[in-house]
C-alpha cells in the first residue's frame, strides 16, 4: 500500500455522506513516501449548519434511548473494531507515517476508551439522600448536554477522536467530529463500523476544514459543548472563545515533558524508556519524554549507552506490512523543516549534537518526510530549544547539580502535561512527585499516559478547562446534574392508604 489513490472526504452528516462541492481543499499525504493520498473540504458555516442541524434532530430520539441500549451500540462496535483491527491500523501508518506497532497502541487506546463507555449505565448513576428533612427525599441523576463538538489534531489518529465521541454519545449527547484535516481517513473508516453496530443517523456526524470551520462550530448556538485537543496556542483560543460564547470547553494543549535521570538509575531500563518516550511516533507525542535532565554523574553513565540505542534505529516507511522500521516519517515536510531549524538553532546556541537526524535518507522511499533521532546535549536554559514544544525526533539534554535543581528546571515552563523520574531512591521519586508541576507522572515510567478509565489530567498551559479527557471527569463533562427534591403531602383518598 503505497497510497497511490487520491479519496475524496465528503461529510457524515444525518447518516448519509456527502460531497463538499466548490470549497477550498487540503491535501492529505501519505508522509512515508511524500505523497498526496486524499483531499479534505474547507468546510465553512453553511456545511457546520448542516451537520449540527443533523445532530440536534437525532439528539431526542438518543437521549431517549436507555443506557443500556446505547452501550450495546459501543459493544458491537468494539467487537467490529477488533475484527478490523490490522486494516485500520495500516490505514493509521499510512496517513500519519507512525509504525504499525504506534498505530497499533493507538488503536487499542482508543478501544479501551469505548470498553470504558460500554460501562456507560454504572456510571451514569446518580445520588440520592432519602429524608434531608422530614418526609422530603433529595436526588441527583445526570443528563446529556446535547450536540457536542470534538476537534482533533494530527498525531492519534484513532485514539483523540475516541478519547471524545464513545463517551459522549454513551451519555446521550449526539456528535460532530472535525478530525485533523492532515489524517481524516481513519474515523471516515470507523463511521463504517458504527453504521454496522447500529448507531442512528444524525449521532455522530463529520465535518472537515480548519480555523474557519472551528470558529463556525464555536460560534453555533446549538453546540453545548466543545471537546478540544491540539497545541497550546489554538487550545487557549478555543477555551477564551468557547467559553465567551458560553459553551463548556475541555482545551488540551501542547506539552515539553521532562525526565529526570538520577545517578542511581537502572542503565539498560532507563535507556531503553527513554529512547521509547522520546522518538516513540517520532516525537509527535504530547506525552513524548522530549527534554531529559541529568543529575549529577547520571549523564555520563547514561548517554553513551542512550547514543549507541538511538543510532542503531531504522528509519523509513510505515505503510507496508512488512519490515517495519524503528521509526516512521515526520506528519509532513514543513514540520521535518521546522524541527531541522530548532535543532541548528540549538546547536549554534552550543547545545552539542550526539546523535544527528537532520540529514537523514531513506532510500528506499526518498521523498518521505524523514528525520533521523537527534540526541542534543548541553542544552541550557536560555537555549532556543526550550522555548517551544519541538514535536519531533529530538531528545534535548540538560545538566543539573541537584535534584531541586532539575525540579526547578522543569517547573520553570509553562507547560505542565507529563514529567518521569528514573531513580531507585522512593525518597527521590517521592519529592518528585509532590514537587513537580505535571498532571501526569512517571516513576521509572518513561510516558506516564493513564488509560482510559483515569483522567488525562494536564496542568498549565497543556490544559485549558476544569474536566480532563478520559475517565470519571469525562463523564461529568458530558453531562450536566439535576438534583430534583421531592415532597409528598398525603395520601390518596379512601380507606386503603391508611396507615
Ligand atoms: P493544531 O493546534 O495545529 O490543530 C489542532 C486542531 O485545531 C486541528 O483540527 C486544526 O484543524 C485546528 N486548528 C488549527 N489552527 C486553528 C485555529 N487557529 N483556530 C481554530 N482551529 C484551528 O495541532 P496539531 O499540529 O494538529 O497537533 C499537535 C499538537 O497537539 C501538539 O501541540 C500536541 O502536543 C498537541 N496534543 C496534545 C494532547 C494533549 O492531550 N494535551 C494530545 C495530542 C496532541
Amino acid at each position: 500500500m503505497n497510497g497511490a489513490v487520491e479519496q475524496a472526504c465528503p461529510l457524515y452528516v444525518g447518516g448519509k455522506w456527502k460531497e463538499v462541492v466548490g470549497q477550498g481543499s487540503s491535501t492529505v499525504y501519505n508522509p512515508s513516501r511524500g505523497k498526496p493520498i486524499a483531499s479534505v473540504p474547507m468546510c465553512g458555516t453553511a456545511e457546520v449548519d448542516e451537520v449540527v442541524a443533523a445532530a440536534k434532530a437525532a439528539f431526542p430520539d438518543w437521549r431517549d434511548t436507555p443506557p443500556s441500549e446505547r452501550a450495546q451500540v459501543l459493544f458491537r462496535l468494539k467487537i467490529l473494531l477488533e475484527d478490523a483491527f490490522e486494516e485500520l491500523c495500516l490505514g493509521i501508518s499510512t496517513e500519519h507515517g507512525k509504525t504499525l506497532s504506534e498505530a497499533r497502541g493507538d488503536l487499542r487506546r482508543g478501544i479501551e476508551v469505548v470498553e470504558f463507555a460500554c460501562g456507560i449505565p454504572t456510571l451514569l448513576m446518580g445520588e440520592s439522600l432519602e429524608n434531608i428533612a422530614r418526609g422530603i427525599d433529595c436526588h441527583t441523576d445526570r443528563h446529556p448536554l446535547g450536540v457536542v463538538a470534538g476537534i482533533c489534531p494530527f498525531n492519534f489518529p484513532a485514539l483523540v477522536p475516541m478519547w471524545m465521541w464513545p463517551i459522549a454519545i454513551a451519555c446521550g449527547n449526539t456528535f460532530v467530529l472535525k478530525p485533523s484535516e492532515k489524517v481524516p481517513l481513519t474515523m471516515q473508516r470507523v463511521v463504517g463500523l458504527l453504521e454496522k453496530a447500529g448507531l442512528p443517523p444524525g449521532v455522530l456526524n463529520i465535518v472537515h476544514g480548519g480555523r474557519e470551520c472551528v470558529d463556525a462550530l464555536l460560534e453555533h448556538p446549538d453546540v453545548a459543548a466543545i471537546s478540544f485537543v491540539g497545541s497550546t496556542p489554538v487550545a487557549r483560543e478555543i477555551h477564551r472563545k468557547g467559553s465567551l460564547n458560553g459553551k463548556r470547553v475541555q482545551a488540551a494543549g501542547g506539552a515539553k515533558n521532562f525526565v529526570i535521570l538520577m545517578p542511581d538509575a537502572d542503565v539498560e531500563r532507563t535507556v531503553e524508556a527513554v529512547k521509547d518516550g522520546a522518538f516513540g511516533c517520532a516525537g509527535e507525542r504530547c506525552m513524548a519524554g522530549s527534554t531529559a535532565v541529568a543529575v549529577g554523574d547520571a549523564g555520563d553513565k547514561l548517554l553513551p549507552a542512550l547514543a549507541d540505542l538511538v543510532g542503531a534505529m531504522k528509519v523509513g516507511p510505515t505503510d507496508v506490512r512488512e519490515g517495519q522500521p524503528d521509526m516512521g516519517a515526520v506528519i509532513s515536510s514543513e514540520h521535518r523543516s521546522r524541527v531541522v531549524g530548532l535543532v541548528d538553532a540549538g546547536e549554534r546556541a552550543g547545545a552539542k549534537v550526539l546523535t544527528d537526524g537532520r540529514r537523514t535518507k531513506v532510500d528506499e522511499a526518498p521523498e518521505g518526510f524523514f528525520l533521523g533521532p537527534t540526541v542534543i546535549d548541553q542544552v541550557t536554559p536560555d537555549n532556543p530549544l526550550m522555548e517551544t514544544e519541538v514535536f519531533g525526533p529530538v531528545l534535548a539534554v540538560l545538566r543539573a547539580k541537584t535534584l531541586d535543581e532539575a525540579i526547578a528546571l522543569a517547573n520553570r515552563q509553562a507547560f505542565g502535561n507529563g514529567a518521569a523520574i528514573f531513580t531507585n531512591s522512593g525518597k527521590a521519586a517521592r519529592e518528585f512527585r509532590r514537587q513537580v508541576s505535571a498532571g501526569m507522572v512517571g516513576v521509572n515510567v518513561g510516558v506516564p499516559a493513564p488509560l482510559a478509565y483515569f483522567p488525562f489530567s494536564g496542568w498549565n498551559d497543556s490544559f485549558f478547562g476544569d474536566l480532563h479527557i478520559q475517565g470519571k471527569e469525562s463523564v461529568e463533562f458530558f453531562t450536566k446534574r439535576k438534583t430534583t427534591t421531592t415532597r409528598w403531602f398525603s395520601f390518596g383518598d379512601g380507606e386503603v392508604w391508611a396507615k
